[in-house]
């Protein structure tokens, strides 16, 4: 299933030149091209999926060991600090491309980057009300 209208199909399948690190059957790799750091890749199926729920488990699963596959090229070729995976779903929480896409985000000590939220607080009876209406969903 491929949606005309999206860019990302048209990358994923080779109709749009990227900067490809890897590709398989069922993904490519390329390179973020607004990145946070050096190396910031994207991991997208060739399939059309619009986000995490979409997804099929199966293709879920590889998805998220292709990200692996990724993390592991990238410590080999820059040997960044650490790692970012950022996947994100819907306009508010700041998807811009519908397109299930994992973003792989290599972390080096003096990158500048915030990646992160405000932490809040959580009372005993908030969790307890949020656990029960999970449970119950
Ligand atoms: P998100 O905000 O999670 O939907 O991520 C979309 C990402 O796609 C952003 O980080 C953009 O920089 C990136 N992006 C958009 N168009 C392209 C493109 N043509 N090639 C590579 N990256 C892109
Ligand atoms: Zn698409």
């Amino acid at each position: 299933m491929k949606d005309d209208q999206c860019i990302f199909c048209k990358i994923a399948n080779g109709e749009i030149p990227s900067s490809t690190i890897y590709e398989d059957e069922k993904f490519r790799v390329f390179l973020d091209l607004g990145p946070a750091a050096k190396g910031h890749a994207l991991v997208v199926p060739k399939e059309h999926y619009a986000n995490l729920a979409a997804m099929p488990e199966d293709l879920l699963g590889e998805a998220f060991c292709t990200a692996k596959k990724t993390v592991l090229k990238m410590q080999a070729a820059f040997h960044p600090d650490g790692f970012n995976i950022v996947q994100n779903n819907g306009p508010v929480a700041g998807q811009t491309v519908f397109h299930f896409h994992i973003h792989v985000i290599p972390r080096y000590e003096d990158d500048g980057q915030k990646i992160g939220w405000n932490p809040g607080s959580l009372s005993p009876e908030e969790a307890a009300e949020i656990c029960a209406a999970m449970k119950e969903a």
